[in-house]
């Protein structure tokens, strides 16, 4: 990704950070009256999109699938598999992974906040903490399984539909429901006056039709490989 560099490798996969991500958390570190727990939550919420990334990062790897990097931008991380698998059950496999990852992170600090509650006053951060981690990673689980393709429940979507249908088909319709979800994202942000969900809401709308765009192109050069026949099946299925 263009202006991003790398600043880690775990489990040789190059971390990159995107220059906008360095300055977006440069900008809320900065803000004068930041205390700790606003920073502890900074630094949480960095740890918990890095893991997210590896968790669909692993998978992939699992099934045969070179991992290029993982990147971390302003809206989140982005892990660059080489190839897109055209399975539905791969899909959901990779899909399902980043959100299980928030899930487990807020189940294995639960106990934490629990024990929060018998701490003196002195020690209730870590309580304060624990339940900020809890709350990240479950909002991170929640947001990203949105039925808005291309977010990971957007692809169990396509996936769900891939099982009778071509994946061209099971693109369009996921696609179809993504741009629903995202109008409905963009009206509840002018709502509510969270200037933040029309932008994401875009992103999503714009990036699932990029993403329609090459399965349409991938669709058309398997097609005339074919000379008209029924197009071949992808090298990767589960
Ligand atoms: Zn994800």
């Amino acid at each position: 990704m263009f202006g991003s560099f790398q600043i880690a490798s775990i489990a040789g996969i190059p971390i990159r950070v995107h220059v906008l991500f360095v300055v977006l958390v440069a900008g809320l570190a900065l803000v004068p009256d930041a205390g700790f727990l606003q920073l502890a939550i900074l630094a949480m919420l960095v740890v918990s999109v890095v893991l997210h990334e590896l968790g669909h990062a692993l998978v992939a790897r699992r099934f045969g699938i070179r991992v290029v990097d993982i990147t971390l931008w302003p809206l989140g991380g982005l892990a660059r598999l080489s190839s897109i698998p055209e399975s539905s059950g791969v899909e959901a496999a990779i899909a399902i992974a980043g959100p299980l990852v928030n899930l487990f992170l807020a189940l294995a600090a639960a106990p934490v906040v629990v024990a929060g509650f018998f701490l003196g006053a002195r020690e209730a951060w870590v309580g304060e903490a624990a339940f900020a981690f809890v709350a990240v990673n479950v909002l991170m689980a929640g947001f990203n399984l949105l039925p808005a393709f291309p977010t990971d429940g957007g692809r169990l979507v396509r996936a769900w539909f891939a099982r009778s249908r071509s994946w061209l088909d099971a693109t369009v319709l996921a696609v179809r429901v993504g741009r629903a979800m995202a109008l409905l994202l963009a009206v509840t942000g002018v709502v509510w006056g969270q200037w933040m969900l029309p932008v994401v809401a875009l992103w999503l709308w714009w990036t699932g039709g990029l993403e329609l765009t090459q399965v349409r192109a991938r669709a058309a050069a398997a097609r005339l490989e074919g000379l008209g026949a029924r197009a071949p099946d992808p090298a990767v299925r589960a």
